[in-house]
């Protein structure tokens, strides 16, 4: 198989991603979107990840300043949890429960107590409100331990904006797909009109029409571990509301609500187990947690799981066609950001005529990133006590830690030590060793290893939670930012 005609089916954050990251790294290919006017897109996904401007500004070197004008995102340095029995505490992009000050014994995870909620300088800002630290000229200093909330109408049209200037064309069309001996041999419009290529790249979104319909590739369910498959989303415009520098995750009777800070529009979603609820029953939670909620709420449906290969003869899949864990911790950009690079990167690397050991490679590395992120979210749903009720009682009973287990169990023995992370995960984990003890310390997970400082310990840690307090209050919040911005100063290069 030698490549050099690329045909992406959907357009969704994940074909347009795939599209755009393939024909960025290989501009020799001859790359087409083709999509449904008719199905449209799934129209969710507003939170990121570090992976999302790592992957658009540091390796495909995008524009920050076309992106901050046409998707108008804010910032995001983390998740504010309002889950375990602590008040509140964050997950942030930055390493600070393994961090430690020179001055004492051991990591920050040792002495983070949940009185002061931030283990460090980032979610010092978080707990301010503030985005960024003040640089003497009043700008923002801008840090890369950040992610973005984006309306997904506003990242659909960058990111099309984006593939129309590198030349890739788009179809509207409802194609069906017909099998060959590679696997697909070709989508048909309705007009009857054939469209061939050398590879074809599923983002059909949950239809997966290639992958799960046409090539009947098994499908591994989450379902054991994540009870969760459905959505009621709403939100309502901003008036008075600061604009917070964080998503919140916050826990409700039969799952969790996020909340996601765009700039003039405030987004809420309350995920829940449909064994658990029923969608009239989670609508009238919803609402009566959000009374503000001005959108007419909908519900969207989906299924946590993968399939068992992304890559199946002529056909890569991406995105929702591929698999879905579940919104927590908004990881699904983050994958797709993967899932691009790395086809990318395998066809540089071959030539365009790929082997079937790098297949076999693509496949496993994938599989690997939606499993590491069903085991992070276990330890979510497992350790949650917040509220006693029959979906809780379930997660914290029946929630099976697949490959998060040695990790629970080391924690449980040893306390957030950190003499062993690099044991504990493999490498690429995108959540690392300071992701899992944000959740674990955040979650108040008891183990047999408390350390209780002498008086003088304690004195320099609640100083220094002090003075990064007061770094963050003297800090920007998002609204000055995003004016600085708009005044010329950007994050991720220049424009
Ligand atoms: C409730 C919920 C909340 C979420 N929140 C987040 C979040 O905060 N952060 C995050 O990173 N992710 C989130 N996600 C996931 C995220 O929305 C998706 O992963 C992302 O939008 C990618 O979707 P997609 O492109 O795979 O699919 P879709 O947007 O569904 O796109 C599918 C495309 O395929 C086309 N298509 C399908 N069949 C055909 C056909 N036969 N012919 C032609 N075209 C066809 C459609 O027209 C469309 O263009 C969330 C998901 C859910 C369900």
């Amino acid at each position: 198989m030698s490549i050099r005609r690329v045909v992406v089916l959907g357009a969704g954050s994940a074909g347009l991603m795939a599209a755009l990251t393939l024909k960025r790294r290989l501009p020799h290919l001859e790359v087409s979107i083709v999509r449904s006017p008719d199905l449209g897109i799934i129209g969710v996904g507003e939170g990121t990840t570090l992976a999302f401007p790592r992957h658009f500004f540091d390796y495909l070197k995008l524009k920050p300043g076309q992106f901050f004008a046409q998707a108008e995102p804010t910032w995001k340095l983390g998740i504010r949890f309002l889950w375990g029995s602590r008040r509140e505490f964050y997950y942030t992009f930055a390493y600070e429960f393994q961090q430690r000050l020179p001055e004492l014994g051991r990591n920050n995870g040792f002495f983070f107590d949940g009185d002061a909620p931030w283990a460090g300088p980032v979610s010092a800002f978080i707990a301010q409100n503030r985005a960024f630290p003040r640089r003497p000229d009043g700008q923002p200093l801008f840090h890369n331990s950040h992610a973005y909330h984006i309306e997904n109408r506003n990242l659909a049209a960058w990111l099309e904006s984006v593939c129309r200037t590198l030349g890739i064309g788009i179809v509207d069309a409802t194609v069906t797909a017909e099998r060959g001996p590679e696997g697909i041999a070709a989508l048909v419009t309705p007009a009857g009109e054939r469209i061939t290529a050398d590879l074809f790249v599923d983002a059909s979104g949950f239809r997966s029409e290639l992958l799960g319909r046409s090539l009947a590739e098994p499908f591994i369910s989450y379902s054991d571990t994540l009870f969760c498959d459905r959505a009621v989303i709403g939100g309502w415009p901003r008036t008075t509301e600061p604009i917070k520098p964080y998503t919140t995750v916050e826990t409700m009777d039969s799952g969790w609500c996020w909340q996601i800070e765009h700039e003039n529009f405030i987004n809420r979603g309350y995920v829940y187990s449909s064994n658990f609820i029923s969608d009239e029953d989670a609508l009238a939670e919803f609402l009566r947690k959000n009374p503000q909620v001005a959108t007419t709420p909908r519900v969207v449906k989906f299924r946590s799981g993968r399939y068992a290969r992304n890559w199946v003869g002529n056909v890569v899949g991406v995105g929702n066609a591929v698999g879905f864990v579940e919104p927590l911790e908004a990881t699904a950009l983050q994958v797709i950001c993967v899932e691009a690079s790395t086809l990318a990167d395998s066809l540089v690397d071959c030539l365009g005529a790929p082997t079937p050991t790098l297949i076999e490679l693509y496949n496993r590395y994938n599989a690997q990133a939606w499993d590491d992120i069903r085991d992070f979210l276990a330890v979510h749903y497992k350790f949650n006590r917040r509220v006693d009720t029959p979906f809780w009682r379930a997660c914290n009973n029946d929630t099976p830690l697949h490959g998060a287990q040695f990790l629970v169990d080391f924690y449980r023995e040893n306390g957030p030590s950190v003499v062993a992370g690099a044991q504990l995960l493999h490498p690429s984990n995108s959540f690392g060793m300071d992701g899992y003890l944000a959740m674990l310390v955040g979650q108040d997970v008891p183990h047999a290893k408390p350390y209780s400082p002498s008086s003088a310990e304690l004195r320099v840690w609640r100083d220094r939670q002090a003075k990064w307090s007061a770094e963050a209050q003297r800090g920007l919040d998002v609204k000055q930012c995003l004016a600085a911005v708009r005044g010329g100063a950007l994050p991720w290069g220049k424009p």
